[in-house]
């Protein structure tokens, strides 16, 4: 059966070089790399949506988009559970500490993407009641544009991250 690709193991190989590892059984990588590569291909997003992107975030997690494949579909409850905090909707003055508090409680190694312009800027609300960037208050790993942002581009915002986490583990 030829090989397409082999998702997220990336290890430098020629096509062919990886083409015939497969067909030996044999497939080489560092420790770092596949490390890396179990890393993304199981993140759990924090149960944490703040306004009217959230229901976008939900739609994404539903039948139909099937975050499954990305062994994401489940949602935690605990932070303490979680590695992705999805910043989904503006973020209030009032709430920035309560999201800071949920984001310490994650365990490392953890990620953040901030979807739609709200969360990214403030948006439309350039006003002192919410923050003007949610990476004033956690760091920040990816931006999704848009108001809101449909499920294809959070998706694709979660692939992005994958690849940034898959880059980080070469170094390893
Ligand atoms: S970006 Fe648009 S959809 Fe998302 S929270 Fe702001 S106003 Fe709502």
């Amino acid at each position: 059966m030829p090989v397409q690709r082999l998702p997220g193991v990336h290890t430098g190989q020629s096509p062919a070089d990886v083409q015939a590892e497969v067909e030996r059984g044999i497939l080489t990588s560092t420790l770092g790399r596949a490390v890396a590569w179990a890393r993304k291909q199981s993140m759990w997003p924090v149960t944490f949506g703040l306004a009217c992107c959230a229901i976008e975030m939900m739609a994404t997690g539903a039948g139909d988009y099937d975050l499954a494949r990305w062994g994401m579909e489940l949602f935690r409850a605990s932070p303490r559970q979680a590695d992705l905090m999805i910043v989904a909707g503006r973020l209030s003055q009032k709430m920035a500490p309560v999201l800071r508090t949920i984001y310490d409680q994650m365990p490392e190694p953890k990620w953040v993407i901030s979807m739609g312009v709200c969360a990214s800027s403030g948006g439309m609300f350039n006003n002192y009641g919410l923050v003007q960037g949610v990476d004033t208050v956690v760091p920040v790993d990816i931006y999704v544009p848009g108001c809101p942002p449909r499920p294809e581009m959070l998706m694709y915002g979660i692939l992005r991250l994958h690849e940034k986490v898959q880059r980080e583990g070469r170094f390893k």
